[in-house]
């Protein structure tokens, strides 16, 4: 018997490289997904590119759109800078500027298909007004964003010393996870410590950790050991992330490869933000300059779960990205060298179904029983996608259209030349 559908999508091509697919959407979830399905309210992909949502599993909300608010812009493009200056402005921002450069922020990730965000939230002001503000939002974008939140002490866990409460008091008020930033602390001990405390409030509390961690060129910084080892020692293993990771970059290559083998025999996941990374990384080098990313490729071959995230739109830190995970695979394809056509698809992954695995969303992906959120791309394949860089024809949350764009097709005025193209699939003919 042949199911009944709410919803069929046609003729869509898949990211694994299956054309023709149809996909069945039933109560806001995918109920079947087969070669030549139909139904009433079909919507036909055209051949085109139907992938689960971009996912971002490492940003800032709070600091989003803040750029140049004070009239000052990080003129040096070094991290240090980007804290003063969001130690400057940060005390001046009510608690509905949060929310309103949370919701534009929103409006247009909802346009470039990201459906799922895990931000770090600055927890420093012991009034919490951000924290109050994004736990406020966190509830209001639900039906559209999955929103999880970090407790993130940006200026150091022991900037005062009530700090472990303030993280209790943050996780009270709907918050998901508990963060950190050990490369800030005053010393490496102090950094070490805070990681060990921070870890067992998260045990304690039964909530995931994400942990900046070594955000630097330092080929000697070792925070990543002490979290591994605190991953391990609470029981945590994948409720872990380390985030940025970008001291791996200039390690020697013998403690490298040592560390991957314990990175993955932990469990634990990493998040990346290329794009960030190579901006922020590398400013006191004078040539070469290294490039502050990660060992992502022998992460991966070792097994570990690694997410590609955008850290930063128009904040102190970075002064582009435009909610388009699709361009954080670009530069992650490009500084990774992962150019091959395995390499490019698994980039999409990265944006996508790795950086979900992270968050720990499981009702996301293109499989039967996961809730009905994809997005219907202009072109013909995860590849073409990282090429092109399209905004989503339509982008479907719990089997509801709730965003279309209309696709960038030039009108030529040229001799013996069509009128009109379709830039999906042109190269191929
Ligand atoms: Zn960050």
């Amino acid at each position: 018997m042949r199911m009944t559908f709410d919803t069929v999508i046609t003729n869509a091509t898949l990211p694994d490289g299956r054309t023709g697919m149809g996909i069945g959407v039933q109560n806001g979830k995918i109920a079947e997904i087969a070669p030549g399905l139909t139904g009433k309210g079909a919507i036909d992909a055209g051949g085109r590119l139907v992938s689960a949502p971009f996912v971002d599993c490492h940003f800032h909300l709070d600091a989003t759109l803040s750029l140049g608010l004070n009239g000052k812009y990080n003129e040096s493009g070094t991290l240090a800078e980007g804290i003063a200056l969001w130690a400057e402005m940060a005390p001046d921002f009510t608690f509905d500027d949060y929310k309103d450069r949370a919701r534009r922020y929103f409006d247009i990730a909802i346009s470039q298909g990201l459906m799922a965000v895990r931000t770090h939230v600055d927890v420093t002001d012991p009034n919490l007004v951000a924290a109050k503000a994004l736990a406020e939002i966190k509830a209001e974008v639900a039906d559209y964003i999955d929103l999880q939140l970090v407790a993130f002490p940006q200026m150091g866990f022991y900037c005062r010393d009530t700090m472990a409460d303030t993280i209790r008091e943050t996780l009270d008020l709907g918050f998901d996870v508990v963060g950190g930033a050990p490369h800030l602390e005053r010393t490496a001990e102090l950094g070490r410590s805070s990681i060990t405390a921070l870890c067992e409030i998260a045990a304690e509390q039964g909530v995931m950790v994400d942990m900046h961690c070594d955000e630097n060129d330092d080929p000697n910084s070792r925070q990543i050991e002490t979290l591994v080892y605190e991953a391990e020692r609470l029981g945590l293993h994948d409720k872990v992330t380390a985030s940025h990771l970008t001291s791996m970059h200039s390690m020697d290559n013998f403690y490298a490869a040592r560390l991957i083998t314990k990175i993955a025999a932990s469990g634990i996941n990493v998040a990346v933000n290329p794009a960030v990374n190579i901006h922020l990384q590398g400013r006191y080098d004078s040539y070469p300059k290294r490039r502050g990313m990660a060992r992502v490729p022998e992460l991966m071959e070792a097994g570990v779960t690694v997410g590609f995230a955008q850290d930063c739109v128009l904040d102190p830190w970075y002064p582009l990205g435009r909610c388009a995970l699709g361009d954080v695979a670009f530069i992650a394809a490009h500084v990774l060298h992962m150019t091959n056509p395995a390499g490019l698809a698994q980039a999409y992954e990265n944006v996508t179904t790795s950086a979900a695995e992270i968050m720990k969303l499981d009702h996301f992906g293109l499989k039967t029983g996961c809730s009905a959120d994809l997005v219907l791309l202009d072109a013909t394949s995860s590849w073409e996608a990282l090429r092109l860089r399209p905004a989503p024809r339509i982008v479907m949350r719990r089997g509801k259209v709730i965003c279309e764009t209309a696709p960038a097709h030039p009108h030529l005025s040229l001799p013996g030349r069509p009128a009109s193209f379709d830039p999906a699939g042109y190269f191929q003919g």
